[in-house]
């Protein structure tokens, strides 16, 4: 048996293939869509606290601009490679082209442990970063935002040595800013907002009733704390929980607020209250009616795919499942909300932030929801339609329309 390809830009490149076939995609726009258009490797030297010098290496990656400017977060974790910044960067543009955004794709990542950093030198690492990309990135080129182990405060530092680079004041630069110096309201909540809209719609379809619906989430950061938070209060049972350093089950629920907490003071979600002790892969193979990965990429792949019992899997992470898993799930009927699709409500909330600063004009919480809802329902719907239509699973439909708008704006800049 051959194994399964886990490098995430492999993934990324058989993805389109696939979606391609069912479109008759022109190899020239397929050879075009499968690779991004530059790819900027840099390294920074960073003054450490114990008085050396260490130098760091980023990557940016810009998949396509023909639609506009490229967006997408920066992640800061040990393991980033180019590969998967490239294919973060390819999902960037196939997430904004889901829910119609004005983009294309791009992705950072800097190889950093912010685990092991002061905040001085998270600072000082985020200010290099940004400052070795700054010729390529700007409010009509590229948008950085947060990603993994970053956030809002690491967005002001780059928007602030940006600027200073700029000669002015430039917003615009980067979304998922504090709001004191141009963020918006509902930014920090959005890709778990956007994710709870498409389990409502996905539950719908399958006849779920969200009120004691159990839910096992994987990943307890920015997105999976929230999300959790959210379905709790909607009524579902939050029944098993992990982070990078275990899991946890309690079949009575857990609430969320408490498990934050305690994850605040200990470090963890692990010996929480009564809660029983398991394994990672026991919580995604667990019997419950949502799982909800949001942490990395590549934790359904076809050594758990069969074992998977939940009805609905929504990706709130990037990646989660390889194309070998999403064959056996689709088979076993289970409805995958892509990541492209679930965790969208991230981005979006970032076009409007974006939209805001060139604007100088804010607007309120309720305005930035109904106008996040309204994207995502109508994302859904219509990547359910062409899923209906093609007789295929929700991330290939998300791929079939999203690769459709981009080669209509390749076609229409005469590229091919
Ligand atoms: N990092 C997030 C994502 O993967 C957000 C990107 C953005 O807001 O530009 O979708």
């Amino acid at each position: 048996m051959v194994t399964e390809s886990l490098n995430a830009f492999e993934i990324a490149q058989q993805q389109i293939h696939e979606a391609g076939k069912y479109i008759n995609l022109d190899p020239a726009l397929e050879a075009i869509i499968k690779e991004p258009k530059r790819v900027l490797i840099v390294s920074f030297p960073v003054k450490m606290d114990d008085g050396t010098t260490k130098v760091f290496q980023g990557i940016r990656s810009q998949h396509n601009d023909a639609i506009g400017p490229c967006k997408g977060g920066i992640r800061f974790h040990p393991d980033v490679t180019v590969d998967e910044v490239k294919a973060l960067s390819m999902w960037m543009t196939f997430k904004c082209g889901v829910v119609g955004l004005p983009y294309g794709g791009g992705k950072g990542g800097v190889i950093c442990n912010p685990k092991e950093m002061s905040q001085g030198e998270l600072e000082r690492v985020a200010r290099g970063f940004i400052e070795a990309i700054a010729a390529i990135v700007g409010p009509d080129k590229d948008i950085p935002a947060p990603d993994v182990y970053t956030n809002a405060q690491v967005m002001a530092w780059m928007m602030d040595t940006y600027s200073r680079i700029a000669g002015s004041n430039q917003f615009g630069v980067i979304t998922g800013k504090p709001i004191i110096v141009g963020g918006s309201l509902g930014r920090n909540e959005a890709t778990a907002q956007g994710c709870i809209y498409t389990i409502i719609k996905a539950a719908e379809k399958i006849g779920l009733n969200l009120q004691g619906a159990t839910v096992a989430i994987q990943g307890y950061g920015n997105a999976g704390y929230i999300a959790a938070r959210l379905l709790h209060d909607l009524g579902c049972k939050l029944v098993a929980v992990s982070d990078s350093r275990g899991a946890v089950y309690s079949e009575d629920g857990v609430d969320p607020s408490h498990l934050l907490e305690h994850k605040q003071k200990t470090g963890s979600c692990v010996e929480f209250g009564t809660c029983s002790l398991i394994t990672g892969e026991d919580l995604l193979e667990m019997d419950v009616d949502i799982l909800v990965p949001a942490a990395l990429e590549n934790v359904i792949t076809s050594k758990n795919a069969a074992n998977i019992k939940a009805k609905i899997v929504a990706e709130a992470a990037n990646g989660p499942t390889t194309p070998d898993a999403d064959k056996v799930l689709f088979e076993n009927g289970v409805m995958v909300i892509p990541d492209i699709l679930a965790n969208a409500g991230g981005v979006t909330v970032s076009y409007f932030e974006w939209v805001q600063n060139l604007m100088n004009y804010y607007w309120t919480k309720e305005e930035v929801n109904t106008k996040l809802k309204a994207l995502m329902f109508d994302a859904f719907d219509k990547t359910y339609i062409t899923s209906q239509e093609h007789k295929v699973d929700m991330r290939t439909a998300a791929y079939i329309n999203s690769i459709t708008r981009l080669s209509e704006a390749i076609k229409a800049r005469g590229l091919v």
